[in-house]
């Protein structure tokens, strides 16, 4: 008997709600401060930078938030995505496991990013927003905010970390083809862009920067620009619980249920957005789930970072919030998977790790891409060089059920695909990937300049 390995749901599956975990989790949300202050922000503060609609998603407490018909249309230019059964690459490892990927990849733009990104630019627009600002690491955020702001017709603005600008034109073409403006940051259109640059005309930037860029933008522009974030926060991770909803009807069409569901984290949103519905089916049904947050061992703020108030951005403008940080002072490595080089993570993931509910691990560079690899050759897919720590952690699973001589069922996200990352992969087939050890006195820096927060 063949095995199955593609598991389609029709466009009559495609999700109507949202998920948000705070419903279930228990833990009492912590509070959003502002920068200045250091106090709880009001949503005065935040409407600054976000239309109310997406604030109120922020702060929700309720179950299920339904998703706007308008977005539920344009989700079906992708949606629902295939979950997948990666059979030759059991076989390959010659593992009784049997190993799951949901493909995010299969967007338009080759991320989970537009889950978000399309709710983001539907709720500015129908709140008068006219354009938009960003910050971009690898890419991926700002070609599907790019993308949908192009659908509803917004400008849009995206500061883009200057070594990935450098090493990455195909991506910034790719943005500008949907009409939309990239500048590399540290640029001298900001306050803080500017200091920066008289400090070191050299500064090759980070997301934290970026962010400080984007965000000064906006909260200057007089109420006529606001910002989107593609990770981190409450509503992303929201947005993106449809990837873990596909899966649950997925994963009852294949008829098993996962041991281990597995998410690179950068900020959280993609593995938020698979775990946190089967974290709903832990807690509320039974189900014993183990789930696995996978980080790189040069930005390991899950893994080594504190849980504390933190910035989210570089220059102290974002809003302050309880998290695992690494320090917003901190400078990752230039490691190639650029959209996990953050100080910081989501609040959510960082207080479910804290309490237990969710496990995480680090991974280093060479044998995350020898895992992208060994992936590559047995099922053709070139995955994101973020995805690829999912994988490494996956395949180490697998190596673990077989030596154990266990049936394991193992369901990762390949959040996204690797076509615009060949120079990555180049640098991995010469061998001349440099792996980081954790970059311990850098993060022992940044530590010193945590807030003093007293609530
Ligand atoms: C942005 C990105 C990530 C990291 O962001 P999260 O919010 O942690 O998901 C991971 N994979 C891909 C393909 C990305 O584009």
């Amino acid at each position: 008997m063949s095995t199955e390995t593609r598991f389609l749901l029709s466009q009559n599956d495609l999700p109507k709600f949202w998920y948000n975990i705070n419903a279930d989790s228990g833990i009492a949300p912590t509070p959003v401060l502002h920068p200045g202050t250091l106090q709880p922000v009001t949503p005065d503060f935040l409407s600054v930078l976000f239309p109310m609609e997406l604030i109120l998603q922020e702060i929700s407490s309720e179950r299920y938030i339904q998703i706007p018909e308008e977005v539920r249309e344009i989700y079906k230019l992708w949606r629902p995505t295939p979950l997948m059964r990666a059979v030759r690459l059991e076989k390959a490892l010659g593992t009784p496991a049997h190993i799951y990927y949901k493909y995010e990849g299969a967007s338009p733009v080759g991320s989970h990013k537009p889950n978000t990104a399309i709710p983001q630019a539907f709720y500015n627009k129908i709140s008068g927003t006219k354009a938009m600002t960003t910050e971009t690491g690898a890419g991926q955020w700002g070609t599907a905010l790019s993308m949908a702001c192009n659908f509803f017709d917004m400008a849009l603005e995206v500061y883009m970390v200057k070594v990935s600008y450098n090493q990455k034109p195909y991506r910034r073409i790719y943005m500008e083809t949907f009409g939309t403006q990239v500048f590399a940051s540290p640029t001298n259109r900001t306050n803080y862009g500017r200091a920066l640059l008289a400090q070191d005309p050299e500064n090759s930037g980070s997301l934290g920067i970026a962010i400080s860029e984007a965000v000064e933008v906006a909260a200057t522009s007089g109420g006529t620009k606001k910002y989107g974030l593609g990770s981190v926060l409450n509503h992303v991770l929201l947005h993106q619980t449809v990837i873990g909803e596909e899966s649950l009807k997925q994963m009852d069409m294949a008829g098993e249920y996962p041991d281990v569901v597995i998410g690179c984290t950068g900020g959280g949103s993609n593995f938020g957005g698979i775990a946190f519905p089967f974290l709903r089916e832990n807690l509320k049904n039974g189900k014993r789930t183990r789930l696995l947050a996978v980080e790189p061992a040069a930005t390991p703020s899950l893994t080594k970072g504190v849980y504390a108030f933190d910035y989210g951005d570089t220059a102290k403008m974002a809003p302050v919030m309880k998290m695992h940080t690494l320090g917003h002072g901190f400078m990752p490595p230039e490691i190639h998977a650029g959209g996990l080089r953050y100080h910081g993570m989501s609040p959510l993931v960082s207080a479910l790790v804290n309490a237990g509910q969710i496990d995480a691990l680090s991974v280093k560079q060479r044998a995350t891409f020898e895992a992208a690899v060994q992936f590559t050759r047995a099922e053709g897919i070139i995955p994101a060089p973020e995805s690829a720590h999912a994988i490494r952690a996956a395949i180490d699973e697998a190596l673990d059920a077989k030596a154990k001589g266990e049936k394991r069922v193992i369901l990762f996200n390949l959040s996204g695909h690797g076509h615009f990352d060949m120079v990555s992969y180049e640098k991995y087939l010469h061998n001349q990937l440099e792996d980081y050890e954790y970059p311990a006195d850098a993060v022992a820096e940044a530590m010193k300049d945590l807030p003093h927060v007293t609530l």
